[in-house]
């Protein structure tokens, strides 16, 4: 294919309207409403609905609210919640997950579980930042879950 080169007119080839109309822009987003953030120490306020790091709920007991049905494991398009239940050794339930991971390298945040749950035990905080150095850190156990829910109360996102 044959390239034609376009042919320049005197003010194209003088740049100073190129120049003016840059500068022009330039100017003008500088009096726009600024869109970035100094993050992190500028957080982001998350939208309503957003669904980040997953909490587990506890009762007024300060027991795990969760009574181990696998409601949410089976829900989960991912297949990354691991669940093993033993008989509750309180009387108002049968069981209580002695062993409850979630895998978030392998979650989608979809919200599947919180939907499935009929406890109101699993649900998902509005925490984005979970960033961590070691694939190891990204599956979060039973006692990660439940702290995450005075970190969620504390950190007042
Ligand atoms: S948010 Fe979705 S993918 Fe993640 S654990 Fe829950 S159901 Fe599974
Ligand atoms: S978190 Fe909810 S759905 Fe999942 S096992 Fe516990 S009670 Fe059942």
């Amino acid at each position: 294919m044959r390239v034609v080169t376009p042919k320049l007119s005197i003010i194209d080839r003088i740049y100073i309207p190129a120049l003016v109309k840059g500068l022009y822009t330039t100017i003008k987003h500088f009096f726009m409403r600024r869109f970035t953030q100094e993050y992190p120490e500028e957080k982001r306020k998350p939208f309503p609905g957003y669904r980040g790091l997953h909490r587990l709920n506890k009762d007024h007991l300060g027991r795990v609210k969760c009574v181990a049905c696998y409601m949410c494991a089976t829900a989960c398009p991912s297949q990354c919640i691991e669940i093993e239940a033993a008989e509750a050794p309180w009387k108002d339930r049968e069981k209580y997950p002695v062993k409850f991971e979630i895998n978030t390298l392998r979650c989608i945040f979809c919200g599947m579980c919180e939907e499935a749950c009929p406890e109101l035990s699993i649900q998902l905080t509005y925490i984005y930042e979970m960033a961590d150095v070691t694939r190891e850190a990204f599956v979060r156990r039973k006692d990660d879950l439940l702290a995450t829910n005075e970190f969620w109360v504390l950190k007042e996102y």
